[in-house]
């Protein structure tokens, strides 16, 4: 099993909500509405359509009280065409364009100089 939470930056005219999906292999088995409440189970698993689409992997970790989201260090930083990106700075990664094809972007050091003042 696998939890997918959608990240995808809509364009303003085909602009959809983002939900979270679990997947058994590469069918969808439930969904959480915009990322909040409770998962809805569907009868079926249904075929899922990642084209175009970006979507992070939620990590859960057990814990004495049960399982619970494994907290990543993401911090969501503007592009320069005004797009929101995340920035993973536990593994230096960001899911900009730009990162997926050259393995850097400025958003890493824009995030860790956001970090650093925050912190400071
Ligand atoms: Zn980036």
């Amino acid at each position: 099993m696998k939890v997918l939470k959608e990240i995808t930056v809509w364009e303003v005219e085909h602009r959809q909500p983002n939900h979270t999906y679990l997947l058994s292999g590469d069918k969808v088995v439930a969904y959480k509405k915009w990322h909040e409440g409770e998962a809805e189970v569907f009868k079926k698993p249904m075929r899922f359509d990642r084209a175009r689409r970006k979507f992070t992997e939620l990590k859960y970790v057990a814990t004495e009280w049960g399982v619970e989201e494994e907290q990543k260090n993401i911090v969501v930083v503007e592009g320069s065409k005004g797009n929101t990106y995340e920035v993973d700075l536990d593994e230096e990664k960001c899911n900009c364009p730009g990162h997926t094809y050259r393995g850097h972007c400025k958003h890493i050091d824009l995030a860790k100089s956001r970090v650093a003042l925050a912190a400071a």
